[in-house]
């Protein structure tokens, strides 16, 4: 056998269907190493900690097939040159990113091991087609949804990999204690809570893509917008840290498809989405920071996250229920149900006039599912600011979305407790999960009123755009 390779894993946290395994481990041995570098040491709260447990859990599965999971903690760059001396490794295999900070460091650590004869190879595995592989007939990118769907729907997708047999190398490099770097520790008190809900690693992920397409993605197309039924495939957490390809997602949803389910044809489009939001991510970084339409850069948002409506906003206390179910959900469960995070980015931009800006840090914070390419093109398509945006002046109401989606009232009752005699323990759960400093209880009166009403937020929303200087 050769020199070793090192694998270097990032949001690919399993062993089947990863290009950059397979290359690596055809050579020889292969060192898995995962670095908690200046990228990941910038997540935010919850996204650190489900991380963690995503490595834990893919560090399992390496020592079950006789491999293991060296842990590091630094700049990429450094690390990875620290490592190939102390390995002797010829080459370094990763899995390609698309955001601006991923691909910042990326192709700096690329420049830094091609200069020391190092071979630095990155492949596709996070996205079903790369951002680069999809043009428009004048050879552009798109900005619009619809037309990529339709670019891409009929192509061909390649079958996933198998797992590659994992061979060790003579000695293996020290490691750190997982323990040690504490991912957990932004969560306060809410990982206990929140560690209820979370579906961790690569076994858990297959098993809920197989479930949901025994049981559910017949009946998804109608039933992934009702807010009380658990009609989606809740695989956003596994995706964003890669413990199950994109692909063989698609590839299941395709046979479920190509068998007549109805339902399926609508999750390979969500799944499309994604992949859309990587599209523009890559083609207009600018998204995750800027207005994508650069004259809302002059929109006067109030841009201050400590004004009070922007803190009931954060903490369900809105007043407006259907609202504040959902924030409580995203604060219990680390995710939020997508018609829900459309209703409150909605609330949140045009009615509250509060910037996407903090609505986004406050997801990015809060999600374990958290994306940075597919939640700035939410925050963006619902504040109307992005590229495939609902115009502007269409102002979700929350009241009729409720009327529709939450009929019964079901979501709101699960999770906001202060509207029900008896609460159940969803509800109450987001008690034991908020810091002691926000001072609520489930016995504080709820609002009498919201901050704002539906429809004069919508005419005050209205009124601002109108008269925009642009
Ligand atoms: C303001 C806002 C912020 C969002 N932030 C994130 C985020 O940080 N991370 C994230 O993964 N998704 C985000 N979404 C998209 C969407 O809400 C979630 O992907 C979805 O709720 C995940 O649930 P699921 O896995 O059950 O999805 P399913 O309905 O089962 O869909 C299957 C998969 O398709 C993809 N998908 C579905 N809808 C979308 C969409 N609208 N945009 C992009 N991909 C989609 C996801 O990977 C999802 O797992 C955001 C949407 C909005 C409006």
């Amino acid at each position: 056998m050769g020199a070793p390779a090192i694998w270097w894993v990032r949001r690919d946290l399993r062993l089947a269907d990863n290009p950059a395994l397979v290359a690596a481990a055809a050579s020889g041995a292969v060192i898995p190493v995962f670095i908690l570098d200046e990228v990941a040491e910038t997540h935010g709260a919850a996204p650190k900690w489900r991380l963690g447990l995503g490595v834990a859990a893919l560090a399992r599965s390496l020592e079950a097939a006789g491999s293991r999971l060296i842990l590091r903690r630094g700049r990429a760059r450094e690390v990875l040159r620290g490592l190939l001396s102390e390995t002797g490794a010829g080459a370094v295999h990763w899995n390609r990113l698309y955001d601006p900070d991923a691909r910042q460091r990326d192709e700096g650590v690329k420049a830094a091991l091609k200069e020391d004869g190092v071979r630095a190879v990155s492949h596709a595995g996070h996205v079903i087609h790369e951002p680069w592989t999809v043009e428009t007939g004048s050879g552009g990118f798109y900005k619009v949804y619809s037309p990529f769907w339709k670019a891409v729907r009929d192509r061909d997708v390649e079958a996933p990999l198998a797992v590659p047999r994992l061979h060790a190398p003579e000695t293996w490099p020290g490691s750190d204690d997982l323990d040690g770097w504490k991912m957990g520790a932004a969560m306060d008190r809410g990982a206990d809570i929140v560690a209820r809900h979370v579906v961790v690693g690569e076994d858990a992920a297959r098993a809920r893509l197989d479930s949901f397409i025994a049981d559910k993605v017949a009946r998804y197309d109608t039933a992934r917008d009702l807010l009380a039924v658990d009609g989606t495939s809740g695989l956003s957490e596994n995706l964003t840290h890669g413990e199950i390809s994109a692909r063989t997602c698609w590839q299941a949803g395709w046979a479920a498809m190509q068998a007549g389910s109805r339902g399926a044809e609508t999750f390979l489009k969500e799944l499309i989405w994604r992949d859309f939001a990587y599209h523009l991510v890559y083609h207009t970084p600018h998204i995750t920071r800027r207005n994508w339409r650069e004259e809302w850069e002059a929109f006067a948002w109030n841009e201050d996250a400590h004004l009070k409506e922007v803190r009931d906003w954060k903490r369900g206390r809105t007043g407006m229920a259907i609202v504040d179910a959902a924030m409580r959900e995203m604060y219990v469960t680390g995710r939020m149900h997508n018609r829900a995070r459309m209703l409150v980015a909605s609330y949140l931009t045009k009615h509250l006039l509060s910037h996407w800006k903090i609505g986004m840090d406050w997801f990015a914070d809060c999600l374990v599912d958290w994306d940075p390419a597919s939640n700035a093109m939410g925050w963006q398509w619902s504040a109307g600011s992005g590229p495939d945006a609902t115009p502007y002046f269409r102002v979700f109401n929350p009241e009729t979305q409720a009327e529709k989606f939450d009929r019964e009232g079901t979501y709101r009752t699960r999770w906001l407790a202060e509207i029900s005699r008896t609460p159940p323990d969803t509800a109450l759960s987001y008690f034991d999960a908020i810091p002691l400093s926000w001072n609520m209880t489930a016995r504080d009166p709820y609002p009498a009123t919201p901050i704002i009403g539906a429809a004069e937020g919508r005419k005050r929303a209205l009124e601002a755009y109108e008269n925009r200087a642009f």
